[in-house]
């Protein structure tokens, strides 16, 4: 079984850390916020009956579903919210979500409407909200994409969802539509190329070689950058549109089971201060 979020850094902190690949401080508050939604993911889970997945193909029922969540769901969203925010706000003085923190307080729908647009990758819209609460959009789109990030995970639920059609090429996520985070390489299976999804955590097979970020399939403009002797990771890289994935190789001797992907991502920050260096983007 694939450690908790919050156990997986938990065991690789202090090596970041001594690396120097992370600050301390900065170390504590991911740990905060991973704790944070490992605890709500299990809190989640006993309370998305009402969106257990029929068929593997079909979107995420909350975006066709017109029927607002439970009272209970939205106390609990409403719960983490202030979790979330107390945490962001410890770690990065100067931010105050207290108008934010009202307004969905006395407004429990816009729990449903923000997952909404969030999902559907209406990055404007969050960005007229965050403006109207004057919070810089990104900190805004962090809190909660981090916030909702356990609700997707638990209505995703413990299978993987791939999508069904054979010539599907889109790299966005078969389950929520959101970007890959990372992807890996699993020697010990023919070494299938897998995308790992950056919101609810889905896994999926990228079934032939071609660029997760545009889906471009000339190989002559795709490639990988590695770090030295690094054997464990390294970035893919398209010359069509200049994106970048990062990859992590998991070798015969290794479990793929062994590496939690949510967390490698954001480890591995080096890897894409490199990539952007040599102007690459992800998207
Ligand atoms: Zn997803
Ligand atoms: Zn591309």
């Amino acid at each position: 079984m694939k450690a908790k979020n919050s156990e997986y850094f938990a065991t690789v902190k202090q090596n970041i850390v001594e690396a120097g690949f992370m600050s301390a401080e900065i170390s504590d508050f991911y740990q905060d916020i991973f704790g944070l939604q490992d605890k709500y993911l299990d809190r989640y889970k006993n309370n998305v009956q009402g969106f257990v997945i029929s068929s593997p193909d079909s979107l995420l029922p909350v975006l066709k579903d017109t029927s607002p969540f439970s009272a209970e769901l939205n106390a609990i969203l409403f719960e983490s919210f202030n979790d979330f925010v107390k945490s962001i706000e410890a770690h990065q003085k100067g931010l105050n979500y207290n108008a934010l923190l009202e307004t969905y307080g006395n407004n429990f729908t816009l729990f449903n409407d923000t997952l909404k647009i969030v999902l559907s990758d209406n990055r404007a819209e969050l960005k007229k909200i965050s403006d109207d609460f004057r919070i810089g959009f990104e900190e805004y789109y962090y809190l909660v994409l981090n916030m909702f990030k356990p609700l997707v995970v638990a209505m995703r639920g413990d299978v993987n969802i791939s999508p069904e059609d054979s010539s599907f090429e889109d790299s966005r996520c078969p389950f929520c539509g959101y970007y890959p985070d990372m992807s890996k390489i699993v020697e010990s299976r023919d070494n299938v190329r897998i995308l790992h999804c950056g919101f609810c955590e889905n896994e999926w097979r990228l079934k032939r070689l071609l660029c997760s970020v545009c889906g471009n399939t000339e190989t002559e403009k795709l490639g990988y950058l590695t770090a030295g002797d690094d054997t464990l990771y390294r970035v893919d890289y398209c010359e069509e549109c200049m994106g970048y994935i990062k990859t992590l190789k998991v070798n015969r001797q290794n479990e793929e089971t062994k590496y939690n992907l949510t967390v490698e991502n954001i480890i591995t920050t080096r890897l894409d201060a490199s990539a952007m260096e040599l102007g690459y983007k992800r998207p």
